[in-house]
């Protein structure tokens, strides 16, 4: 016999069970009301969208539809002198015309290669893809050059819109950047040659050519990346300024602001559709002929140019084979006359530019920039270490110190070896990559981790476990240096020429820098 309690419990538990199953139904009642609008929704008839092409005989007109051509029926409602071509159309299941669309804006912007007669454009809509489409009818009267951009619907094969875009020029055109020599650290011979090859010519434009001396066009700098090419192509633009302000008894202000420096970056330039690259370069050097002719000095600079220069009959790329590299010949021939224009071509494969390139009255100045050895690395990495940072210790003996941690070249920072075809092989070290730019990283981390430390301990200053420690993830995470799995990367990034020459058989890792165990033993073998 249960007990009062126990029949109270089990109605309860009854009654919560029959709760959840009016819930559940509750629910299931909901899906289905769902279910069915949904069955409703995909039951009506589809509607469609089509390009108005032209009116027809009475009511009809032509659309496309789908890729293809119909002549289809209007509803009354249809307002059929509104119609322009291009004009989107709602089309019923019959596939009668029953509403004009707002214009869509959207699609593709591609730069027109021709305008072709019959109001039809030939377009690039792909590096290698170009196509024939017809204007929209806001386009008919428009006049469009090769080059411009024009918004298309590649699906009603029509030209929508002409797109103002930024010309290449403003792009590239860049305020003289304020870099001094003083910045540049271990490059003084560097420097010195093309000061002695640009600056003389350029101040003493009469005094040479009384002499008959032709001051040369330009300069190529080449060596691996990081290491202040760049830096060196700021700076003589600045020294010129600054220099020809002098000259010409105008106020520094006033030269900066009339002078340029146009920094055209190879790949970039590169990565155009079909006959913009070409344009682009047009643009570059008539705008350096206008500043010049003004008397202002400019200089043209090329970054990574053996992206566009490079040697004609490798099979690279037919397109920089055929047009770009000749047409940067020529313009580079055009500027000889033009004293204020200096051309400088950056480069870390050098030997992939284009020999015509480095002939007389072109860049036939070449300096080679080197990776830092250990005394211009210590000179870089005093230039960041500056007398005014606060340091523990004194800052000599903290510069010796990372000096002889980055240049060790003892088992503990060998980085890869590579075994050449020939049976030799060689053993690289940390310092057989260090740049300008890796110094300043490391001084900077550096920098950031005393800040910390400061915050934590109160003590002030960078000291020699900042700056051990930032060389020991500085060597870790090096980004610059070649994966083991690109062989013949590694020969260009050391930038050793004789090592180049031979053939790479393997690169095998000594470090393994995904484990920062390895990296800690490393950096600590070497302070011992
Ligand atoms: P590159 O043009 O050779 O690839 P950059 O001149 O752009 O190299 O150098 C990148 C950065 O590395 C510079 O902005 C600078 O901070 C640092 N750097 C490189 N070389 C030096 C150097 N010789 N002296 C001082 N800083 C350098």
């Amino acid at each position: 016999m249960k007990t009062y309690a126990e029949m109270t419990a089990e109605l309860e538990k009854l009654a919560a069970h029959n709760e959840r199953l009016v819930s559940g139904l509750r629910s299931a009642r909901a899906q289905i009301v769902e279910l069915k609008n949904d069955l409703e929704r995909v039951g009506d008839p589809p509607n469609s969208y089509a390009t108005f092409l032209r009116r027809c005989e009475g009511t009809t007109i032509d659309v496309l539809h789908n890729g293809r051509r119909l002549r289809v029926a209007t509803a009354a409602s249809l307002d059929l002198d509104a119609l322009a071509p291009g004009t989107e159309l709602r089309l019923n299941e019959a596939l009668a015309a029953v509403e004009a669309v707002p214009q869509g804006d959207s699609g593709n912007v591609v730069p027109v290669v021709e305008a072709l007669a019959d109001s039809r454009v030939l377009v690039a809509v792909a590096p290698d893809d170009t196509r024939v489409l017809r204007r929209a009818g806001a386009l008919t009267e428009e006049t469009l050059h090769p080059g411009d951009h024009v918004l298309v619907d590649l699906r009603s094969q029509l030209v929508l819109e002409r797109i103002d875009r930024a010309e290449i020029t403003d792009l590239v055109l860049e305020q003289v950047p304020e870099v001094s020599f003083g910045e540049i650290g271990g490059l003084g011979e560097q420097i010195e040659a093309i000061r002695d090859a640009v600056e003389l010519p350029f101040l003493q434009q009469d005094l040479y050519r009384t002499y008959g001396l032709r001051p040369p066009q330009g300069v190529l700098l080449y060596g691996p990346p990081g290491c202040g090419k760049t830096m060196i192509a700021k700076a003589v633009a600045h020294e010129l300024v600054l220099r020809s302000a002098e000259v010409r008894g105008v106020s520094v202000e006033d030269a900066l602001a009339n002078s340029a420096f146009l920094n055209v970056k190879g790949p970039e330039l590169l990565n155009k559709y079909v006959g913009e690259t070409e344009r682009s370069i047009r643009l570059v050097f008539e705008r350096a002929r206008e500043k010049a002719a003004a008397d202002h000095p400019v200089v043209i600079f090329f970054d990574e140019m053996e992206a566009l220069f490079r040697t004609r009959g490798t099979g690279m790329s037919s397109d920089v084979e055929t047009t770009i590299v000749p047409q940067l010949l020529a313009e580079i021939d055009g500027v000889e006359g033009l004293d204020n224009v200096i051309v400088i071509g950056a480069s870390n494969r050098e030997d992939m530019i284009d020999p015509a390139i480095l002939r007389p009255g072109r860049l036939d100045v070449k300096i080679r920039v080197r990776r830092p050895n250990a005394r211009a690395g210590r000179e870089i990495l005093g230039l960041y270490l500056g007398e005014d940072v606060p340091v523990r210790e004194d800052r000599e003996s903290l510069l010796d110190l990372a000096v002889r941690e980055i240049y060790a070249d003892g088992p503990a920072t060998a980085y890869v070896r590579v075994e050449y075809a020939d049976g030799g092989h060689d053993t690289l070290h940390f310092r057989d990559f260090v740049s300008g730019a890796t110094l300043r990283n490391i001084v900077d981390r550096a920098k950031k981790l005393a800040v910390k430390d400061q915050i934590a301990t109160g003590e002030p200053g960078v000291g020699s476990e900042h700056l051990t420690e930032a060389i020991r993830v500085e060597f870790a995470e090096n980004e610059d240096m070649p994966s083991a799995a690109h062989a013949e990367d590694w020969a260009r990034v050391t930038g050793l020429p004789g090592r180049s020459r031979r053939r790479v058989e393997a690169v095998v890792p000594l470090q393994d820098r995904s484990r920062p165990e390895d990296a800690a033993a490393t950096a600590e073998e070497v302070s011992a």
